[in-house]
């Protein structure tokens, strides 16, 4: 379906609360390394975060930081589009697409859903929970991508997302790229510091075992040194057995680019203390760089600009592929 060669990368994030180191490493680090390379899109996927009730007021804010955050982050406006997702109407109605393409049984097996939905309250599983996969799909194929960067928890989506294409282009013509997802080798999974069975996930809210990318940088410390690991007192990485050294490991690893086993000779006889400062010396720089950079990014009216400029750049591919679906489908 594509006739530019310009290959094409995206990725969102839901602004469901403060980003988090697990965000950082799992995705938009390796979104801002590639951007150069790919036309690219990175979008704040507000829609996605109202499959919960929001304080409306809460949200704005909160996509306002997310964008500013990305900005700190490295993410530059010059190069890749920035926007909101719901400021481009298309994905409301290609999501609406998708879903129909979706069977039930595909979308009760995702792991997110059966895994957040064992939380929900005695009001009842939203619905939003359970179809928000096809139109996390429809972000994705709107803008012909090629590659999604995304950390292991969202794997399972993208590739629903190609059975999805694939679907679609069997009954009703070629009409959707088929996407790749990209999974970092190191720092895929970022695990709660006193919990490291669980994904870091930013919705958990402030507590000791979630380095926020805003912490202050004594409480981001502390939260390390004060990690979970074991007693052995060897640094070896060692998932099942040593799930909290490991994950120390994955941290200092994916932020320095150092490989797993040059770490584990690095502090070879060395006891855990050497190694917690280590890890949140590395940490700390990188919260200190992207906090000094997020100062100069956060007014409102150079925010609202990017996201304008983005909506506008965004709109234009997001319509073409819509109007290529609509056609397929008998509505245009
Ligand atoms: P929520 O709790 O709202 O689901 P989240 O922290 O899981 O928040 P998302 O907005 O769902 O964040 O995901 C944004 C991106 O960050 C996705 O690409 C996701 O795979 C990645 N990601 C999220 N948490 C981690 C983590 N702990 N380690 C690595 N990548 C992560
Ligand atoms: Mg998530």
């Amino acid at each position: 379906m594509k006739n530019n060669e310009q290959k094409v990368m995206l990725t969102g994030v839901r602004p469901s609360g403060n980003l988090t180191l697990g965000n950082y490493l799992g995705a938009i680090k390796n979104f801002v390394t590639r951007q150069t390379k790919y036309k690219s899109y990175i979008f704040i996927a507000d829609l996605h975060a109202i499959t919960s009730p929001r304080d409306p007021v809460e949200l704005r804010v909160a996509v306002n930081d997310c964008i500013a955050m990305y900005l700190a982050c490295g993410v530059d406006p010059e190069q890749t589009i920035v926007f909101r997702q719901s400021d481009v109407l298309e994905h409301g109605i290609m999501g609406f697409i998708m879903t129909f393409q979706t069977h039930m049984g595909e979308l009760s097996r995702m792991t997110q859903f059966k895994l957040k939905s064992q939380n929900m309250g005695k009001n009842g599983i939203d619905t939003g929970l359970f179809v928000y996969p096809p139109l996390m799909s429809a972000d994705i194929l709107l803008y012909n991508t090629d590659m999604v960067p995304v950390g292991l928890d969202q794997q399972q989506h993208v590739e629903l997302t190609r059975d999805l294409a694939q679907r679609f282009n069997k009954r009703y013509g070629d009409t959707f790229n088929e996407p790749d997802v990209y999974i970092a080798p190191v720092g895929n999974k970022i695990l709660n510091l006193q919990n490291p069975t669980e994904k870091m996930n930013k919705s958990d809210g402030p507590n000791p075992g979630t380095i926020f990318l805003m912490d202050d940088l004594k409480l981001a410390r502390k939260k390390i040194m004060s990690a979970v690991t074991d007693s052995e007192s060897i640094v070896r990485f060692d998932e099942e057995n040593k799930p909290g050294i490991s994950n120390l490991i994955s941290i200092l690893a994916a932020i320095t680019d150092d490989d797993i086993a040059a770490i584990e000779r690095r502090f070879a006889g060395r006891g855990y203390g050497d190694f917690k400062r280590a890890v949140a010396d590395a940490v700390c720089d990188l919260l200190a760089d992207i906090q000094a950079k997020y100062q100069q990014f956060k007014n409102p009216a150079v925010l609202n600009a990017i996201l304008a400029n983005g909506a506008e750049r965004a709109r234009v591919v997001a319509d073409e592929t819509l109007s290529r679906a609509r056609v397929a489908l008998g509505l245009k």
